[in-house]
């Protein structure tokens, strides 16, 4: 079978200011399947952005190589393919408007492929209402919420029909309802169009909704896993200066003071139910 993402060995060196080679990237190897839905961990300068500007190209590797559904990123004439695969969206919802209409800036990008007015306005209505904002089709992007102008940037990625949804902390500048709103749109996503779903964040609770959780640091992949592996080794991740969720953290604290609870807690629910059995 082929990986959908494949990353071999890759490498990146950023030149600094100064002239001097920063290794943002060290011998990464990751494979990810069609539909899966991984989040991206780790502390500030781990590596997590420049990853996931190797997904669509937007950098390409020092050594090693990426390949988008067979497509080597590195090579030029596949830049296309590998744009039009894997749609990428940001932390600030400011900075991804392009239009004053809403429909208009999800159309954007379509409208650049040359695809025709008609089947436009089906893509930007399909895409509006897989984010759940058809009711601001002819809103100004500007008097949005912050959630949902990264609804808007999402509904602009599946315009393009893209496969793939590369999401950089995407709810770092929200409100917890903007977070929720984003969040979960991003799951229906993932859920219902088996669109793949790399999701980049601090908020170790989104973390949760994975399939797959990643840790990063010093450029490297340094754990990987389902979320309950990831986040019971509450320990570790905090010797790493990671949060974990709530609710991991409460059962391990409880545990160290001898309450009998399984390492596995990591959601409120399951803190509940062993705590009230
Ligand atoms: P994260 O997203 O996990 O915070 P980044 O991928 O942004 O990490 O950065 C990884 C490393 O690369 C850091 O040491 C950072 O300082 C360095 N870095 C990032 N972008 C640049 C750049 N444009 N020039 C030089 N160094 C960079
Ligand atoms: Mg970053």
């Amino acid at each position: 079978m082929q990986e959908f993402i494949k990353m071999e060995d890759l490498c990146h060196a950023y030149t600094s200011y100064e002239g001097n080679q920063v290794v943002a990237l060290d011998h990464i190897n990751l494979s990810v399947a069609k539909g899966e839905f991984v989040a991206v961990i780790g502390a500030n300068g781990s590596g997590k952005s420049t990853l996931a500007k190797h997904l669509n190209a937007l950098l390409l590797p020092t050594s090693g190589t990426c390949h988008i559904k067979g497509h080597d990123t590195a090579v030029i004439e596949n830049l296309w393919a590998v744009r039009q695969t894997v749609g990428m969206v940001f932390q600030n919802p400011d900075n991804q408007i392009v239009a004053a209409v809403v429909e208009e800036d999800v159309a954007f990008g379509p409208e650049n492929l040359g695809i025709e007015p008609a089947a436009i306005q089906k893509r930007v209505s399909e895409a509006l209402a897989a984010v759940d904002m058809e009711a601001y089709r002819h809103h100004a992007p500007h008097l949005l919420s912050g959630g949902q102008k990264q609804r808007i940037a999402i509904a602009g990625v599946l315009a393009m029909q893209s496969e793939c949804l590369v999401l950089d902390e995407p709810t770092a500048m929200l409100d917890p309802q903007g977070r929720l709103e984003v969040l979960q749109a991003v799951k229906r996503l993932n859920q219902e169009q088996g669109i793949t779903v790399i999701y980049i964040t601090h908020f170790m609770e989104e973390a949760l909704a994975a399939d797959r959780v990643i840790v990063m640091e010093g450029g490297k992949i340094i754990m990987q896993g389902t979320p309950v592996t990831i986040f019971s080794q509450v320990a570790y991740l905090k010797s790493l200066g990671l949060d974990v969720p709530v609710s991991a953290e409460v059962g391990y604290y409880l545990r160290q003071n001898g309450l009998k609870l399984p390492d596995s807690i990591i959601t409120d629910e399951e803190l509940v139910v062993a705590l009230c059995p």
